[in-house]
C-alpha cells in the first residue's frame, strides 16, 4: 500500500448530485451526442407484431414467391450474422413466427425472408422479441441487453474470477450488493481514510465507475435479471483514481500498481481501465504503461478504453491504453441490434501510438449500452416519473403527474395539456435523458465497450482459470471478426466475439485437463 498511501489529499467532492456528461473522466469521455435512434424501425417492426399477433409468414410477409424445396445445400451464408454454417442449420421462412420475421426484416439491411436464417440468429431473434414484450411495459427507450445482442454463453458469470475498476469514483449500486455484496474491497489511491461504507453514498464522481462496473458486473437486481452484466457473478476490486474529470496519470498508475500486489490476495484477472492517462507517452519511458506491463507479467489482463476521439486530427490514444500488453477496446455501434450485417464503427481513438503499435486491438458495443441511473439523484427521480407517466393509463395519468411536483419544472407546466399532448412531451422527455425505465439510460463510450470485454475475459477464465492474460488476448483476437467496411486500422482485429471467445477458452481448457 505505500504508494497509496503516499498522498492522502482527500479530492473535495461537491454535494451537487448532477451527473456528469456520459462517460466523464479522461481520454474515455464521449465528445458526439449519439446517432439519432432507430425508433421507427422497431416501433414498425413492433407494430406489425401487434396488429398481426403470431401472423403466419404467408399472410403477412407474403412474397407470394414459393420456397425452393428439395436438397439442402452443403453450406448457406446468413445475412444476418455473415456467418457460413452448415445447410441443416438453416431455418426456413415457413419455421419461424410472424414476430421473428419482423424482427429480422426490420434489423437486418437488405434480408428477405426468403432467404432464411441461421438458427442461432433464429434464436436470437426469438429471445429479442421475448425481451421486447417485457420492456414495452417499462415505456422508455427499447435497449436489448448485451448478452443477447453479442449472442454471449450465459453459463459462464465470472464465478471465482476477480475484476478491478480503476476510475474516478464509484457506487455499491444494488446490482452489485444483492442479494449479496460482492464488492470485495475499495480503495481510493489519494485518501488512505476511504472506506467501503463510502460507496453508500453517491456523489457526482460516483456515476462514471459505477455505470463502468455495472456494465460488466451488475447482476440486474434493479430489473428482474433483465440488464445483467455478462460478469454477474464475479467479484469487484473498485480503485478511485481520482474525481470526475480530474484522473491524473500518476495516480493511475499508483492505481495499476496497487492492483497487481493485491490481486493474489482478491482473486483478480482482469483490470478494467475506462480512463486514460494526461498525455500520450512511448511505453520505454511512461511509468503509467510499464504499470500495465508489469501487471500483464504479473497473470492480470489490462482492458483499456480507447477513448473517443476518433474525429480529432490526431485521435490520440494515450496511456494505459497504448501500451503494448493492454488489450484496447475501440466502440462498436451494433444499432441495438444482433444483426452482424447492420454493425458500424463507434468514433473511437486510433493508432498508431507514439511507439507505432496500432490500436484497438478489437471493438465491442460502445452506445447504446444499458447502464444505471445514480440512486437518490435529480436523474433518478426524473427518469422514475418518466418511466411512471409513460405506463400510466390515461385515467391516472394526470394524477400520477400531480403528485411528484417539482421533479421536472417542464412537466409542472405541462399539467393542464390534452392527454395526447402530455403524452407526448412525456415521451419526449424519456428519449431526450436516453431513459430506459426509471433505473436505468443508455450510455455511449468506449468507457463501456471496455467492461463489456472485461466481462468476456471473467467468463473465459472462470471456462479456464489456466490461461494467462497473452493466451486470453490472443483468442480474443483470433475469434473477432473484422467490419468489412471499415479500415484496419480503427477496428483492429474486429468486433468481439464473446461466444466464440469463451467456448475456445472451454475447449482449450478441456484439452487441457484431458492431458494432466
Ligand atoms: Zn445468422
Amino acid at each position: 500500500m505505500a504508494e497509496a498511501d503516499a498522498q492522502s489529499s482527500a479530492a473535495q467532492d461537491d454535494e451537487r448530485l448532477d451527473p456528469p456528461p456520459d462517460g466523464a473522466p479522461g481520454a474515455a469521455a464521449s465528445d458526439q451526442a449519439p446517432p439519432p435512434p432507430r425508433d421507427a424501425v422497431l416501433a414498425s417492426a413492433l407494430t406489425a407484431r401487434d396488429a398481426a399477433p403470431g401472423a403466419a409468414p404467408s399472410e403477412r410477409d407474403a412474397t407470394g414467391q414459393a420456397e425452393a424445396t428439395g436438397d439442402q445445400p452443403q453450406r448457406f451464408g446468413c445475412a444476418s450474422c455473415c456467418r457460413e454454417v452448415a445447410g441443416a442449420e438453416r431455418a426456413s421462412w415457413r419455421e419461424l413466427d410472424g414476430d421473428v420475421l419482423a424482427l429480422a426484416s426490420a434489423n437486418t439491411p437488405g434480408w428477405h425472408p426468403e432467404a432464411g436464417l441461421c438458427r442461432p440468429c433464429a434464436l436470437r431473434f426469438a429471445e429479442a422479441r421475448d425481451a421486447l414484450v417485457s420492456l414495452q411495459r417499462g415505456g422508455g427507450v427499447v435497449i436489448l441487453p448485451t448478452a443477447l445482442r453479442l449472442g454471449a454463453v450465459e453459463r459462464y458469470t465470472g464465478r471465482g474470477v476477480g475484476i478491478a475498476f480503476l476510475d474516478a469514483g464509484f457506487f455499491a449500486h444494488p446490482d452489485l450488493i444483492t442479494p449479496h455484496d460482492r464488492i470485495a474491497r475499495y480503495v481510493d489511491v489519494n485518501d488512505r481514510k476511504a472506506r467501503r461504507r463510502d460507496l453508500d453514498r453517491g456523489n457526482p464522481s460516483s456515476w462514471h465507475g459505477m455505470m463502468t462496473s455495472v456494465v460488466a458486473c451488475g447482476n440486474g437486481s434493479l430489473s428482474e435479471g433483465f440488464y445483467r452484466g455478462l460478469a454477474s457473478d464475479a467479484r469487484l476490486v473498485l480503485v478511485k483514481c481520482g474525481s470526475v474529470g480530474r484522473i491524473r496519470h500518476d495516480d493511475l498508475r499508483r492505481g495499476l500498481r496497487w492492483v497487481v500486489r493485491h490481486a493474489r490476495q482478491y482473486g483478480i484477472r482482469v483490470i478494467n481501465v475506462s480512463c486514460g492517462g494526461d498525455y500520450q507517452a512511448s511505453y520505454l519511458h511512461d511509468g503509467l504503461s510499464q504499470a500495465a506491463e508489469w501487471a500483464t507479467r504479473e497473470g492480470l489482463l489490462v482492458v483499456a478504453a480507447a477513448g473517443n476521439q476518433g474525429q480529432a486530427p490526431d485521435h490520440p490514444v494515450v496511456p494505459p491504453a497504448s501500451a503494448p500488453s493492454a488489450l484496447t477496446v475501440g466502440g462498436l455501434d451494433d444499432q441495438r441490434w444482433p444483426a452482424f450485417s447492420g454493425y458500424d464503427m463507434y468514433h473511437s481513438s486510433y493508432g498508431p501510438t507514439l511507439d507505432g503499435l496500432q490500436k484497438p486491438e478489437v471493438i465491442a458495443p460502445g452506445i447504446w449500452v444499458a447502464a444505471p441511473i445514480l440512486p437518490g439523484t435529480p436523474t433518478a427521480a426524473q427518469a422514475e416519473l418518466y418511466a411512471l407517466l409513460a405506463t400510466a393509463p390515461d385515467a391516472t395519468l394526470r394524477e400520477s403527474l400531480r403528485a411528484h411536483p417539482r421533479v421536472d419544472p417542464d412537466l409542472d407546466a405541462a399539467a393542464e395539456l390534452a392527454t395526447p399532448l402530455l403524452r407526448q412531451l412525456v415521451l419526449a422527455k424519456l428519449r431526450d435523458n436516453n431513459v430506459i425505465s426509471g433505473s436505468y439510460k443508455h450510455v455511449d463510450g468506449t468507457s463501456f465497450a471496455a467492461p463489456i470485454v472485461a466481462s468476456v475475459a471473467a467468463q473465459m477464465f472462470e471456462a479456464h482459470p489456466g490461461l494467462t492474460p497473452q493466451q486470453a488476448k490472443l483468442i480474443l483476437l483470433r475469434t473477432a471478426r473484422r467490419l468489412p467496411h471499415v479500415p484496419a486500422e480503427r477496428q483492429g482485429f474486429g468486433v468481439v466475439d464473446a461466444r466464440a471467445a469463451v467456448l475456445e477458452a472451454e475447449r482449450l481448457a478441456q484439452a487441457a485437463s484431458k492431458k494432466a
